[in-house]
Formats: structure tokens, C-alpha cells, sequence
């Protein structure tokens, strides 16, 4: 998971739009899979809440971290979050079938979805490798589908790869 989605740098295209941290703008988290705190955010001293189920909308997790990315360090790439690797796809199940999607309610609008003809292969089949290794833990697995079932009731996407 670790393939720019195209040649070159995507955030010259949009001003870093998906990025969390813009100045002059309230800090924006954003949510780690169950167990990602633990294997890669824990000793960097990153900002987070601890979200639990009780007091948020949360599905498949009894509790989540929800980090904020510090800007003044810039993008530390090498231990950026899964969220911020994988988008704009996303692990969805379909009749127990995993498949990438690109999620239609977003905040905000990535150029690149209306240019899929520039995606990398290499970045489509790493996420797809990626996710495939994830879900082999059973916590990712259990969330993913949680946020599957869920994604049912409310949205429409589209499926950028066969
Ligand atoms: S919104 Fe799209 S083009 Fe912009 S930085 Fe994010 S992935 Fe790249
Ligand atoms: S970790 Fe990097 S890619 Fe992710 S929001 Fe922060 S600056 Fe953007």
C-alpha cells in the first residue's frame, strides 16, 4: 500500500484537499482500523481521542482512534495511515465478495476520480493486496464488513475496477 496512485505528486492537483491539516482550518482526524494504533501510530506521538462506540457512531469496533495528522511535520509518508493510503478506495463486501469502491458522499471531491484512466495498475493492485492481507485479522475484517452492511442503507458507489 505504499504506490502513488499516479506519476508524480496528486496534491499538486487539488492543493492536498484529502489531507487533514490546513492552515487556517480546523483540525480535521481521522479514524485508524482496530489494531493500526497499536502497530504503527503508538510511539509517534501523534494527537488522538479515543472514540468509543457508546458515544459515537461507530460500527464493528468497540472503540477507534481518531488521529490528527500534524502539519507542522508535514506528511511523515512512510507511516501515514491505511486512510490515507487506500483513498479514494475503499474495502467494501458484496455478498461476501471483497471489492474496491470509491465512496459518492465524500466531503470533498478528489480530481482523480473523474480521471481513472491516469491510476497506476501498481497502486490498484497494492491496494488490493493490502486490503486482502488486512482482512485476514479478524478486527479489520469485523469493522469492514460492519461499515459494508452499513454503507447499504445509505449509499450509492461505483466500482472503479473489475
Ligand atoms: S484529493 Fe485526490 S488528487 Fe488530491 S491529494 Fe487526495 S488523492 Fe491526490
Ligand atoms: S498523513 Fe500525510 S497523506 Fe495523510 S493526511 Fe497527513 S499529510 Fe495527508
Amino acid at each position: 500500500m505504499n504506490e502513488p496512485i499516479i506519476d508524480g505528486n496528486c496534491g499538486i492537483m487539488c492543493g492536498y484537499h484529502c489531507c487533514r491539516s490546513h492552515e487556517d482550518e480546523a483540525s480535521l482526524g481521522m479514524y485508524l482500523l482496530p489494531l493500526e494504533y497499536e502497530a504503527i501510530q503508538k510511539d509517534r506521538g501523534v494527537d488522538f481521542e479515543v472514540h468509543s462506540s457508546y458515544d459515537y457512531e461507530i460500527h464493528g469496533a468497540k472503540k477507534l482512534f481518531y488521529i490528527f495528522c500534524n502539519n507542522n511535520s508535514g506528511c511523515l509518508r512512510n507511516y501515514r495511515p491505511v486512510q490515507c493510503r487506500t483513498y479514494p478506495l475503499e474495502p467494501h463486501f458484496e455478498d461476501g465478495q471483497l471489492k474496491m469502491i470509491i465512496e459518492k458522499n465524500q466531503l470533498h471531491t478528489c480530481p482523480l476520480i473523474e480521471n481513472k484512466d491516469i491510476w497506476r495498475k501498481e497502486f490498484i493492485k497494492g491496494i488490493y493486496a493490502g486490503w486482502e492481507l488486512l482482512l485476514t485479522l479478524e478486527p479489520v475484517s469485523r469493522y469492514i464488513e460492519a461499515l459494508s452492511e452499513k454503507r447499504k442503507d445509505y449509499l450509492s458507489y461505483v466500482k472503479p475496477v473489475d
